[in-house]
């Protein structure tokens, strides 16, 4: 079958679209044929790789995927072949004391699809049945593909890890990225008050508002932090979302409220940096991590994508041959949404 695959960790020069072994599905797992898979900046991390990644070679990319079942394990019940479908793409045992609890993604064998296992960009691939969701035929592959990482990404930390209540302001900082945009969606869903969100691209801040951020600031025009003092008259926010961090951090501190929530799922700009505890202790303020979703939470945020309350923004979708091309386009950040590659 043909896959997007690398050889070796390095840059965009080792990926390439080339021929591997179908896989074959454990008793648990089903064969999914891929019709859809979405690329995130994770694809470009696991590319260049860090010391603790370890690898098989050839890896195939992408942690996105939806598809069509083509062969059940067997021990597979309640799916036919045949079947539409979308992926959680977190791996869990479904038997350790975290699986048991239902906090799956805290699991000891923890993992995700195209980080720490083969993704979806190629034509099949194979993953837990308990890992699907039923995709309705009113629903594009291309959609549930999109949303699924970072959707149940945003929800699990904004709405179960961060308590996110109606009539709450918040701050997103950034105001490109899947998980920023998904967040943006999710606030006003659950009844944001007031949704900040600080970028520097005036294209990228013009979408947030049509998602529903009501005051966008631009930070090459605004100090951002003085902005918010300002603007929630010296009292600052409810909840900081900062998937940013070492550039960052201080100033989320700064804008919040006491007793206010600082959730984060990543550090684009670094992962280690230095922060007053003053902040911590003198605000109350708590700072809430958490990586992918549960299950659970997958299954919520995927119902409300099915019936069009939550959308994902596509940008460009490509066929698999020019999944490089999307790739370089990541890399460059000149995206306004998710780039989508049909195997
Ligand atoms: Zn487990």
């Amino acid at each position: 079958m043909q896959a997007l695959v690398f050889y070796q960790h390095g840059g965009l020069d080792e990926v390439k679209v080339t021929d591997v072994p179908e896989p074959e599905p454990a008793a648990d797992e089903v064969l999914l044929r891929i019709h859809a898979a979405a690329f995130n900046r994770l694809d470009l991390w696991v590319l260049a790789g860090w010391p603790s990644l370890k690898l098989p070679l050839p890896h195939i990319m992408g942690s996105d995927g939806a598809g069509r079942i083509a062969a059940l394990g067997a021990n597979v019940t309640g799916w036919q072949v045949g079947d539409r479908a979308a992926v959680n793409p977190t791996f869990s045992c479904g038997r350790c004391s975290f699986c048991q609890r239902g906090q799956d993604n805290l699991c000891d064998q923890f993992a995700i699809y195209g980080e720490h296992r083969p993704g979806f960009m190629a034509e099949y691939a194979v993953i837990p049945a308990r890992n699907l969701q039923p995709l309705p035929e009113s629903v594009s592959y291309a959609t549930a593909a999109a949303a699924s990482l970072v959707y149940v990404t945003a929800w699990h930390s904004l709405i179960e890890r961060g308590r996110f209540q109606a009539g709450e302001d918040i701050l997103i900082i950034g105001a490109g990225g899947g998980v920023n945009t998904a967040t943006i969606q999710i606030a006003r869903l659950a009844g944001a008050k007031t949704i900040y969100v600080v970028g520097s691209d005036e294209a990228k801040l013009a979408q947030a508002r049509d998602l529903g951020a009501d005051v966008t600031i631009n930070r090459q025009e605004e100090d951002w932090g003085k902005f918010m003092f300002k603007a929630t008259h010296r009292r600052g926010v409810d909840v900081v979302v900062d998937n940013v961090g070492a550039a960052t951090y201080s100033s989320s501190l700064r804008a919040l409220k006491k007793g206010g929530r600082l959730l984060t799922v990543g550090n684009t700009s670094g992962p280690k940096f230095e922060f007053d505890n003053r902040y911590i202790f003198g605000k109350h303020l708590e700072i809430i991590g958490s990586t992918m979703g549960p299950m659970t939470a997958y299954a919520k945020v995927m119902e409300l994508l099915f019936s069009g309350r939550l959308q994902p923004i596509i940008d460009t979708i490509y066929p698999l041959a020019e999944a490089p091309t999307a790739l370089h386009r990541l890399q460059n950040g000149d995206v306004r949404g998710k780039l989508v590659v049909e195997p």
